[in-house]
């Protein structure tokens, strides 16, 4: 039987001293603080310092987390009334934009109410912002999201240049512009996001280049400059066998050939390449057996914590994440076993016939660029087992 290979262990996490916290209780997500904070400033020193950086809370929304990165950010973008509240805890209204179809009356009552920006997704829902704001006295914070006539190109997740939920067609959104501002909203600009969990580095410099041009078009026939276009973000994580890092100083580099086509404010957003590879999952072997041959590690957690890791979130072939045992990450592999959690579904499989050091019951398994769309994208209620403990370590010195 031949192993099947398992994703690249982000560097920080590597060596065996890098893992202080691997005694903690378990299940538990352990989420590294100064792994975020030198992200972020990498990310800000290839920026052009005309883009400031959102942090799209929905990847992990723990509220230390997002406490610990408020300051090192500019903007929070949520997608719910209740992500709007953590962020309200954290940042000012005026740097919270909140995006999403769907938004309920109650919602953007709330949002106006706070000072929040709605990033607007229809023209209904436009109109509705108007009358509400209207009925409050009070005039709306409005962005348009534009659905874009193209897509990010090698993107997990696709979000434009067809049908969407999401945004307004490029061609229709001067016009809703005009209205909304003839209704009295206090125009914020324009939110186009193109793709998601991209890792093609040409891909994301094609597509912020046709981001800027197209906002440049659509500001052009509005007969108004923006005061904040939102570029979107999509930077991807690597997460399987052979996936390599973007390439972040080109992206940067290129982005600030682009920017004088608009005389505007500009911003990313991003979730997963400020978070993801930050965060370990850790579980611990309940039981460990032989079927027909094939050894498997049974862990007090699986599916129900990770959905991503057991490729149920948004991926069409099951890989394997970066995986190790995490009292054993310098010794070589002794052994192919696989890795499910402790729920009745053949779907619960962290891992798929990896190569590792012998484990035992009691050890602790580490699953890594666990940061992003972890606890709060798995169905913890699933089968009634205890929920994952989430810490953030390191910020106390931060
Ligand atoms: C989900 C989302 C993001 C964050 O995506 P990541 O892949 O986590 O970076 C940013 N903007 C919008 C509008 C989103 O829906």
């Amino acid at each position: 039987m031949n192993p099947k290979p398992f994703g690249p262990i982000p560097p920080e996490f590597r060596d065996l001293e890098a893992l202080p916290w691997r005694d903690e209780p378990t299940p538990a997500y352990v989420y590294d603080f100064p792994v975020i904070a030198a992200r972020i400033a990498r990310l800000r020193a290839v920026l052009p310092s005309q883009v400031a950086v959102h942090y799209a809370i929905k990847a992990n929304p723990l509220p230390a987390l997002l406490k610990a990165v408020a300051p090192l950010v500019d903007g929070l973008d949520v997608a719910s009334a209740g992500e709007m509240d953590k962020a309200l805890d954290v940042m000012t209204a005026g740097a919270i934009s909140f995006a999403g179809p769907g938004k309920r009356d109650a919602e953007i009552e709330l949002a106006i109410r706070a000072g929040v920006t709605l990033n607007i997704e229809s023209e209904s829902e436009g109109q509705r912002a108007l009358a509400i704001g209207e009925m409050l006295g009070m005039r709306p914070r409005l962005a348009v999201r534009v659905n874009p006539d193209f897509e990010l190109r090698g993107s997990g997740m696709k979000m434009g240049g067809r049908a969407s939920p999401f945004g307004v067609e490029a061609k229709h959104v001067a016009g809703l512009v005009k209205r909304l501002i003839i209704g009295g909203a206090e125009w914020r600009g324009l939110h186009i996001f193109a793709g998601s969990q991209s890792l093609d580095t040409q891909a994301v410099i094609e597509t912020q280049a046709a981001t800027v041009l197209l906002a440049a078009r659509i500001a052009e026939e509005a007969r108004r400059a923006p005061p904040l276009v939102n570029l979107g973000g999509g930077f991807g994580i690597p997460y399987f066998p052979g996936d390599v890092a973007l390439d972040i100083e080109a992206i940067g580099a290129a982005l600030a050939g682009e920017l004088d086509k608009l005389d505007t404010q500009y911003a990313i957003e991003l979730g997963r390449w400020l978070v993801g590879e930050a965060g370990v999952y850790l579980a611990r072997i309940v039981d460990r057996k032989v079927s027909q041959g094939e050894t498997f590690l049974i862990l007090d957690g699986g599916l129900n914590h990770h959905l991503a890791a057991t490729g149920n979130f948004g991926t069409v072939v099951r890989r394997n994440y970066p995986v190790a045992v995490a009292h054993r990450m310098q010794d070589p592999p002794e052994e192919i076993v696989t890795i499910v959690g402790p729920l009745c579904t053949p779907l619960d499989r962290l891992a798929d016939r990896v190569s590792l050091p012998k484990a035992e019951v009691g050890d602790v398994i580490a699953i890594f660029a666990s940061g992003a769309y972890g606890a709060s994208a798995s169905p913890s209620a699933f089968l009634g087992h205890p929920p994952a403990r989430e810490l953030l370590v390191g910020a106390d010195h931060a």
